[in-house]
């Protein structure tokens, strides 16, 4: 799959074929909308994230970050500007609507977008192809 549009902070990437192929979807048309209204792409700073050490920062038990959940992923968003964050946010709900929750928030670790699939989508199987 060629991804000129999107790029991942450190080993991010290895996690990309382990979130559900909706999610990768969604990355993917939000990054093909950034770039051709800002010529930005954007950077995936997190997608899977390990019980362990969802635990150890405070993270909720049921986050959609888990490897067995897949459906959630973290941009950053200092690469944009207050008013194009406002408008990534509006274009995602305009587009998307209650499939994908995004937002644009600091959750302590720094301001970034959050993405993940809403839990009634959630699908069990996607690994299998089901
Ligand atoms: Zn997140």
């Amino acid at each position: 799959m060629i991804m000129q549009n999107i790029s991942f902070k450190g080993t991010v990437g290895k996690d990309w074929d382990s979130v559900d192929p909706r999610l990768k979807a969604f990355f993917l048309g939000l990054a093909d909308h950034t770039r051709q209204k800002y010529d930005k792409g954007i950077i995936l700073t997190c997608l899977i994230r390990s019980v362990e050490y969802n635990l150890s920062i405070g993270g909720n038990p049921k986050s959609a970050h888990l490897p067995s959940e897949g459906r959630a992923g973290d941009i950053r968003s200092r690469t944009f500007t207050a008013e194009e964050a406002a408008e990534i946010v509006a274009w995602v709900k305009m587009v998307w609507g209650n499939f994908i929750h995004f937002i644009h928030h600091n959750s302590g670790n720094g301001e970034h977008f959050h993405a993940n699939i809403n839990h009634p989508f959630k699908r069990d199987g996607w690994r299998n192809g089901v």
